[in-house]
């Protein structure tokens, strides 16, 4: 079952991966949507709309020159060049406004002065046409020429302006856009990484609980077995020798009816403590359950074990016992059984161990028996 708490976090951390997944498909979304505004090149077609407005006053000039001198081959060559470049022009500026990323209503009312000075100049060609064509005529309409398409291009430079900087704010915009979602990206994965670290450093104390005994902190059962499965393993490629000592409290029995399960249990901790404290680092120490303990000893023969054995014995007699234990003598027997190159299982090693012990109990407690294979 899940504490309340830990009901909370991981509800919170859902919530959290949750709203920054939202947070980076909103911004992406934006960023995407964004980008096609920044495509638009606005300075092609305003460099297009400068020139038609030169173009326009160009051909009022000509024009005037023209009719100053209705002989001159310049200006009449360069007044019918502008009269087919104009339109030209316009149908140019039109078609790049289509494809353009400005609203059709910024440019409308430009469409209606287009077709206004497309009527005006078809009249200008009307007048240009006759055998002596009027001054008057021909000066006033290309003055109306050039102010309908001086005031349409002056006001499709200001829309264009006017979108150019709402291209740059869109960049400032969209470059704060892609640091948030490079933040919320980071974000995420710090959650993870840190999810993932809890949850190994909680796995590995579980672990450590599974395998230790809870009131001495030695090792239990299941941790003595799987080390000596690992070992006999490794022995029967090292050909080793791998020892196994059993040591049962005596008459602890007494001690809990005297002195209180309390103190039994102090009494215990106490014993647990020397028994560690004498073995080697390579030694592994488990209670098994009771009152009753084990050293598995890798590649120590019987001698050796016997040895630390008898040292064990002999610390346990004399050894100061805690609270209302004290003054009260403590011994131990003991059952040793060694095996050679992983020849037995481990229940067979156990069982001679065992053995011994059931022997040392027999023979009157407080000794060691050794149970050889032979
Ligand atoms: P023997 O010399 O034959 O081993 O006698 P014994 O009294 O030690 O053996 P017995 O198996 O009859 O009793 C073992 C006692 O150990 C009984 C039980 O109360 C005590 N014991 C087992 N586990 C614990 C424990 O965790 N704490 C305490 N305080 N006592 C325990
Ligand atoms: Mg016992
Ligand atoms: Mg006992």
């Amino acid at each position: 079952m899940r504490s309340p708490s830990a009901r909370l976090r991981i509800g919170l951390a859902l919530g959290f991966c949750l709203m920054a997944v939202l947070g980076a498909l909103a911004t992406g979304a934006y960023v995407s949507q964004s980008g096609r505004h920044l495509g638009a090149d606005y300075a092609a077609l305003a460099g297009d709309i400068v020139r038609a407005q030169e173009e326009t006053a160009e051909l009022r000039l000509a024009l005037e020159g023209l009719m100053r001198a209705p002989g001159d081959s310049f200006h009449r060559q360069r007044v019918g060049k502008l009269l087919w470049l104009l339109p030209e022009r316009m149908a140019g500026v039109r078609q790049a406004l289509r494809r353009s990323e400005l609203p059709r209503t910024d440019y409308s009312e430009v469409l209606g002065d287009f077709d206004q000075a497309a009527e005006t100049l078809e009249a200008l060609e009307g007048a240009l046409a006759r055998e002596a064509p009027d001054a008057g005529t021909v000066n006033q309409l290309g003055g109306e020429l050039e102010s309908t398409l001086a005031w349409a291009y002056s006001r499709l430079l200001d829309s264009i302006h006017g979108a150019a900087a709402e291209q740059r704010r869109l960049m400032k915009r969209l470059s704060l856009a892609v640091v948030v979602l490079l933040l919320l990206v980071l974000m995420v994965a710090g959650a993870l990484m840190l999810a993932l670290a809890r949850i190994h450093r909680q796995w590995l104390s579980l672990h450590q609980l599974s395998v230790t005994d809870e009131l001495t902190g030695l090792a239990n059962r299941r941790r003595l077995w799987d080390r000596a499965q690992q070992q006999l393993a490794l022995n029967r490629r090292d050909e080793g020798e791998l020892s196994l000592l059993l040591a049962d409290l005596d008459h602890f029995k007494h001690v809990n009816d005297r002195f209180g399960h309390p103190t039994g249990d102090a009494v215990l901790q106490a014993f647990s403590r020397e028994l560690a404290r004498l073995s080697r680092e390579s030694d592994l120490v488990a209670r098994l359950g009771g009152e009753e303990f084990a050293v598995l000893m890798p590649n120590t023969g019987i001698e050796g074990a016997r040895r630390l054995g008898e040292r064990l014995r002999e610390a346990t007699a004399s050894l100061a016992l805690p609270d209302r234990a004290q003054g009260h003598r403590l011994t131990i027997s003991l059952g040793l059984a060694a095996t050679h190159a992983g020849q037995e299982d481990l229940d067979q090693l156990y069982s001679r161990a065992d053995t011994a012990l059931y022997q040392a109990k027999q023979k009157g407690r407080n000794r060691l028996e050794i149970h050889t294979n032979s």
